[in-house]
């Protein structure tokens, strides 16, 4: 590989995103290629994600290698995200792979194996019998076919269809109405757990959470190893919000799913709400599904969508997903250059950080966060190119990500998991780097560094981050302002 000037490593050089929110990729058959990973990452791409709905582990395994192989040719952390399927509810099989439901016609689900036809089909959930109850929804296909309970007992539900059409083999079905008694992991998502916490994923996406038990189990299960991330796409969730986010290490607005047990139109509302108060927690909040849906056959957005992506970035999300334009369309490379382009835009407007600060996060009573909000109003009076971050775990740089700084934040941590999984955090470029053992060397890696990843240049202002003694968790306590002379220029590549 060819040497260039800024980079003494040998890695080519890939220069920073030039903005603050981060974009997840869904990996699937249209770019689990070496090269078409490489392309979403040169694109911006900063974590992608590994959806276990799909596909065999030896693929998964396949997929991953090339992000890490990937991951060493850059020298840049790659954050992924395992995202276990959950409950997903869906019926069994037909006769003739499908039928048509007539509307205000009837429909049973039963617990007969035989192959379905237009007047009944399996509900392979035993869970579901004698707990559904006259007037409840029962919602298929991403709620295409709406059917309402007539009756239901032990063997049968009968429903009559509000809305009908064709319903095919293993069909999904969304029950909104009621809390299903079935943990947020099932045999499949414990298999596909273990197997992705061996592989060193750096977060765990966990679907259908419907109550913080939920993830206190899938904590269990990974024993430390990895984050976790609870996808709010249940009724039930929304309502118990604020202990799910305590339970979690991040947050996903899972619209498509949300979409379907909710209406429609509640999406928006809840998605600020979800993202406002998962950002006062300190913790990375994503904005996923149909954000750019037509580009999964069409090289261009529509404009609808390019607003939509454009307005979670507004609304303050740390992260935007694209699903099945990266993972299944024709053209992922160009679904993430425009979602990078958006937010660019969206960034450089100068409303931009008065609409994402319209969330008021006052700082806990903690020194960290006290130095946290001063680097934020430092930042805001004085030009400074970058909030040099030295931390341990990552929380210093969730605490100062949280206030919204209008500088970027370069992360230098001694820890490769913790740089990974800052690749969902707003604002955060993460570098994994020896640990410091004194103040001098703080400021001269601090230095050294900004110039090496292109955040400042000679002239520039620096602010450094850091906890004395250092290598101590929690003892954020040290914030000084680094002037960046020539002299670094020479020696930066050290
Ligand atoms: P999924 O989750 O793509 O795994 O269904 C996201 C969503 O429901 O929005
Ligand atoms: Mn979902």
């Amino acid at each position: 590989m060819a040497k260039t000037p800024s980079s003494r490593s040998g890695a080519p050089k890939l220069d920073p995103r030039g903005r603050k929110v981060k974009i997840l990729a869904t990996v699937g058959p249209a770019s689990r290629s070496p090269e078409m990973l490489a392309r979403l990452f040169k694109a911006g791409v900063d974590a992608f994600r590994v959806n276990m709905s799909h596909g065999e582990h030896a693929d998964h395994a396949d997929t991953i290698k090339a992000i890490r192989d990937l991951e060493k040719e850059y020298m840049r952390p790659i954050a992924i995200l395992a995202d276990l399927q959950g409950p997903k509810l869906r019926v069994g099989k037909f006769k003739d792979g499908e039928a048509v439901i007539r509307h205000s016609g009837h429909f049973t689900l039963d617990r007969d194996p035989t192959p379905g036809d237009e007047t009944r089909v399996q509900l392979p959930h035993p869970e579901l019998f004698g707990l559904l109850e006259k007037g409840q929804r029962l919602l298929i296909n991403d709620g295409k076919i709406r059917l309402k309970v007539i009756s239901a007992d032990e063997n049968a539900i009968k429903c009559s269809a509000e809305v009908g059409g064709v319903i095919s083999d293993r069909k999904g079905v969304n029950v909104p109405d009621a809390e299903i008694p079935i943990p947020a992991l099932t045999e499949k998502d414990r298999k596909d757990l273990a197997f992705a916490v061996q592989q060193g994923v750096d977060w765990i996406g966990l679907s259908f959470v419907q109550r913080p038990e939920d993830l206190a189990e899938a904590r269990k299960l990974m024993g430390g190893r990895g984050s976790l991330c609870a996808k709010i796409e249940k009724p039930m969730a929304v309502r118990r919000l604020d202990e799910i986010i305590e339970m979690s290490d991040g947050i996903m607005v899972a619209r498509g799913d949300l979409g379907v047990e909710l209406e429609p139109q509640e999406v928006p509302p809840l998605q600020k709400r979800i993202v406002n108060a998962t950002r006062l927690k300190g913790k990375p909040v994503i904005v996923a599904t149909q954000m750019l849906e037509s580009m999964i056959e069409s090289p261009a957005p529509t404009r609808a969508e390019v607003s939509d992506v454009a307005n979670a970035v507004y609304d303050g999300a740390d992260c935007v997903m694209l699903s099945a334009e990266t993972a299944a369309g024709d053209w992922p490379e160009e679904a993430v250059t425009i979602m990078h382009r958006i937010a660019r835009q969206v960034e450089d407007d100068e409303s931009y950080l008065d609409r994402v600060r319209f969330l008021d996060t006052p700082p806990d009573a903690t020194t960290a966060d006290a130095l946290a909000h001063a680097c934020m109003t430092v930042a805001d009076t004085v030009s400074i190119s970058a909030i040099t971050v030295f931390t341990g775990s990552g929380s210093t740089a969730r605490r100062v990500a949280r206030e919204r700084p209008s500088v970027p934040m370069l992360v230098l941590t001694p820890s490769m998991k913790t740089a990974r999984r800052l690749g969902l955090l707003w604002g955060a470029h993460a570098v994994a780097t020896k640990d410091i053992g004194s103040f001098e060397e703080m400021i001269a890696k601090g230095k050294r560094m900004a110039l090496r990843h292109g955040f400042g240049q000679a002239g520039s202002k620096l602010i450094a981050l850091a906890g004395v003694p250092f290598g101590t968790p929690g003892s954020t306590n040290l914030m000084h302002v680094v002037n960046v002379s020539g002299d670094e220029l020479e020696k930066h590549g050290g």
